[in-house]
């Protein structure tokens, strides 16, 4: 039984893990992100998950998606580049070592993506960052926990978390559950909630304190995995990531609730925000 240590993500520990951008740089020095997401009718998570890592600095990105996403994308994203998933998709991505990897968006849990999926996961020893079907496909057999490499992040909403680790009575037990499963497979669990809290295999929960029910809608989760993998590949920790990631997903979405209300802001107006949320930080 370790301590607990309990913290809340405030604007001061924010500032404090914030980078600003050097003037003497060029898109190496900003990290190379991949995002694997998309499939047939479910390409929009896989625009929104690539637009919020572009939009939050990375050098360069790219979106993995099935050959039927690329016009969507391409037009979409005209800064990111597409990789063509399928089969063949993990030499496609093991060719470069230096990227970071955001998946799970809309992938989908069709039977070839799951074969390929974890296969790729199996030959991936980096920490990367996992989401939605993603993992879903990992809750598919209890073994699938142990191929995430250590280190990794892991985004779950409420649904997701319970699919991969089993019920819990409330969000108290839900946290403890983390706590014990962050500790046991070396993860940063998210646990997406309307009050979202980081958990860290040492134990040390994180409690976030921006966003609104503005973030009630589908895609808020995929732009929250594009922000954290792309903080990710910018030389921030995967804890720093996780909670300066859920700080300013929460606080874009203030900022586009002042604009739009909680009840029509979208995802993509959340995205439209991040300037603000740099600004407040710079
Ligand atoms: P997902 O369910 O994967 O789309 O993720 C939803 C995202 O929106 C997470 O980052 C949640 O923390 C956030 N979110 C959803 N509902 C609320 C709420 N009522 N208040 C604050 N944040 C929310
Ligand atoms: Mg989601």
């Amino acid at each position: 039984e370790t301590e607990t240590e309990n913290f809340v993500i405030n604007d001061k520990a924010v500032k404090q893990i914030f980078k600003p951008r050097q003037e003497f740089s060029h898109k190496g020095t900003y990290g190379k992100v991949v995002i694997i997401g998309g499939s047939y009718g479910k390409m929009g998570a896989a625009v929104l998950s690539t637009k919020a890592a572009l939009k939050t600095g990375a050098g360069l990105t790219f979106t993995l998606a099935p050959k039927c996403g690329y016009e969507i994308l391409q037009t979409s994203n005209p800064e990111a580049m597409f990789l063509e998933g399928g089969t063949e998709f993990i030499n496609h991505i093991e060719a470069d070592d230096q990227a970071v990897y955001g998946a799970g968006p809309g992938l989908g849990t069709h039977e070839e993506t799951v074969k390929t999926f974890l296969s790729f996961l199996k030959a991936h020893a980096k920490p990367l960052i996992l989401d939605a079907d993603a993992l879903n496909m990992i809750s598919q057999e209890p073994e699938n926990i142990k191929l995430i490499p250590e280190g990794s992040v892991i985004t779950p909403h409420p649904k997701e978390f319970e699919r991969l680790f089993g019920a819990t009575g409330n969000s108290f037990e839900r946290v403890e559950l983390a706590k014990t499963k962050a500790r046991e497979h070396h993860l940063y669990i998210v646990l997406k909630d309307h009050r979202t809290q980081v958990v860290t295999p040492e134990g040390k929960v994180y409690y976030n304190v921006t966003g609104n029910s503005g973030l009630a809608k589908g895609g808020s989760g995929d732009i929250l995995t594009g922000i954290i993998t792309s903080f990710s590949a910018q030389n921030y920790t995967q804890e720093e990531a996780a909670i300066l990631g859920v700080w300013f997903h929460g606080r874009a979405a203030e900022f586009a609730s002042e604009k739009y209300s909680k009840e029509s802001m979208l995802p993509t107006d959340v995205i439209h925000e991040f300037g603000r949320v740099f600004t407040e930080l710079n």
